[in-house]
């Protein structure tokens, strides 16, 4: 089995659901006792978060190539931005290191499109809604057309993700507002709907849309798992 690197705690809460689903996985595969061979890099997310919205992106970068290279010494065999927003560094890490960052983007983007949907609907921080690194990746590599919802569902996604669901807040009214959100966007004519965050699995389930659902924190993990142990499904003994 393969090491997999994980730089997290964008927010911890998430940095969570990939430990804990990377190891159920393994054990998923391989049966028995297995679980998942992880290194964890974890991250202030104070830091992280007061440079994202001072708009210190290279300051941001650093952090997370900085983090990137730590894992490969350590000896991972790849490594996963545990957050969507942070992919804005995943050209400057993977410069920076031997061994394979799994882009978040790829990962999702290849799902989507062997269902056929050609029109897809973000959801993320307003940094991955609106700079053009998340999108522009979408449509290069996939063909998609990327909508976004309109400034003020934009603004209550943001707010929620940063006042609640990074501090494992998890609030029915929240849920209300985001399959109002969804329901926009397929209003808009999305197909599927990407959780562009990795907290958003927390809040939102395949029933709050009536398009399919693509979670990135368990596509991302899923990928994972089949670098460091195959594709092939074993049944526990
Ligand atoms: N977990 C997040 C994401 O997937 C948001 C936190 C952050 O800004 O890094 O984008």
């Amino acid at each position: 089995m393969k090491t997999i690197g994980l730089i997290g705690g964008m927010s911890w809460e998430s940095t969570a659901h990939y430990y804990a689903h990377l190891n159920r996985g393994a054990k998923e595969r391989l049966g028995g006792r297995h679980s998942a061979k992880q290194l964890l890099y974890s991250i202030d997310f104070d830091e992280l978060a007061t440079l994202q919205h001072a708009d210190h992106w290279d300051e941001a970068t650093a952090l997370i190539v900085d983090a990137g290279k730590a894992l490969e010494r350590g000896g991972a065999d790849c490594v996963l931005i545990c957050a969507n927003t942070m992919h804005i560094a995943a050209p400057e890490l993977q410069a920076a290191i031997q061994i394979p960052v799994l882009h978040v983007v790829d990962v999702t983007g290849a799902h989507i499109h062997k269902t056929g949907a050609w029109r897809v609907g973000l959801l993320g921080t307003a940094f991955t809604m609106e700079m053009p690194f998340y999108r522009d990746r979408l449509r290069e590599k996939f063909g998609f057309e990327v909508l976004i919802p309109n400034a003020t569902d934009r603004a209550v996604t943001h707010r929620i993700i940063f006042d609640e669901l990074v501090h494992g807040v998890v609030a029915p009214k929240s849920k209300e507002a985001f399959r109002k959100i969804i329901a926009n966007l397929i209003d808009q004519g999305a197909e599927a709907i990407i959780l562009g965050c990795t907290e958003l699995m927390m809040i939102i389930e395949p029933s709050d849309s009536a398009v399919p659902i693509f979670d990135t924190t368990t596509l991302h993990c899923e990928a994972a798992l089949d670098f460091a142990i195959g594709t092939a499904k074993v049944v526990a003994v």
